[in-house]
């Protein structure tokens, strides 16, 4: 049997040298004041198994791994639908670009960079019930956790600086691609992104992804094996932004980050790990984090390439 324990206490004794090689995002101004050398990892297995490093119980800023759930929330409520209304390409851009939303009508090329997350919380925002509760309720039933909440200062601050994410916005709702309001919008997806969980949360909430949408942990379908499929291929193929390429080359699993350090991943049929460390690559992603990933998949012989 694999000894996970020992293994991320291995990694994490190994990440020293690899601090301070990255910088903290500081264009969302919350967020620049977190310490740039924490580091926490678990690893959630199918059977049951929890294990974890460092602060892996500190809560921080998911940002960007909202995509990953607020998609899965769309898919479940509309389907395949979701597809005509977001692409399953890599942009090859940074999260944040416009670039190609003018060339392409407005429709972003998938669901994981900003143009693409803002269309996934504007179809949650035009169905039924309050699409922030509803969010944060499926994060802690996934995170078998009732305290997960919005960091308000992080949204606020989001919110004030968020002069890119309106340019989006509103270019997709000339374009038809986006129904509401862009500062209803706004201050929705600056909320699903100021949420916090700890690396425990997260892997227990990316679980399904690792077994088919059926899990045991949870007791319940929370996916359909088809939906876990798509979400996969997806997070291969755009989970990491710019640097999906080299993500791929590196660790070789499904995943997805946020520019909190935050990166979860997936082993299909054996586990869910989740990894967070502030400091961020020129593509926004954990540098740090990347590391870790990319030595557990050596020393676990887990990568899905
Ligand atoms: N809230 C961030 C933004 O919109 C999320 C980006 C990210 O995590 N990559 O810029």
């Amino acid at each position: 049997m694999t000894d996970y324990q020992a293994i991320l206490d291995e990694i994490a004794e190994k990440m020293r040298p690899n601090f301070g090689k990255g910088s903290v995002a500081n264009y969302i101004p919350a967020l620049g004041s977190v310490s740039p050398d924490k580091f926490g990892m678990t690893v959630q297995t199918v059977d049951g198994g929890s294990f974890s490093v460092g602060d892996a119980a500190e809560p921080f800023s998911i940002q960007s791994l909202s995509k990953l759930f607020v998609l899965q929330i769309a898919m479940s409520d509309f389907g395949d639908e979701v597809w005509s209304r977001v692409g399953k390409e890599p942009s090859g851009d940074r999260f944040n670009s416009l670039m190609k939303l003018e060339l392409e009508n407005g429709v972003p090329r998938n669901p994981f960079i900003n143009v693409g997350a803002l269309v996934t919380v504007d179809m949650l925002m035009s169905g039924e019930g309050d699409a922030r509760q509803r969010i944060r309720d499926y994060l802690r039933t996934l995170a078998l956790n009732d305290s997960i909440d919005a960091n308000t200062v992080v949204m606020n601050s989001e919110i004030a600086h968020s002069d890119v994410n309106r340019a989006m916005a509103h270019l997709m709702r000339a374009h038809g691609s986006i129904e509401c309001d862009v500062e209803e919008l706004i201050a929705t997806y600056c909320y699903q992104c100021s949420l916090e969980m700890s690396c425990i949360d997260l892997s227990k909430a990316a679980l399904p992804l690792a077994v088919g949408g059926y899990s045991k942990l949870h007791g319940d379908t929370i996916l359909s094996a088809q939906a876990c499929k798509r979400i996969n291929a997806v997070m291969v193929t755009c989970g990491m932004y710019d640097g999906v390429g080299s993500f791929a080359y590196r660790v070789g699993l499904p995943a997805k980050s946020g520019v909190g350090g935050g990166i979860v991943a997936v082993v299909p049929g054996k586990l869910a790990v989740a990894v967070w460390s502030p400091e961020l690559d020129t593509s926004g992603n954990s540098y740090v984090g990347t590391v870790a990933l990319e030595l557990f998949t050596s020393m676990t012989k887990t990568g899905i390439f």
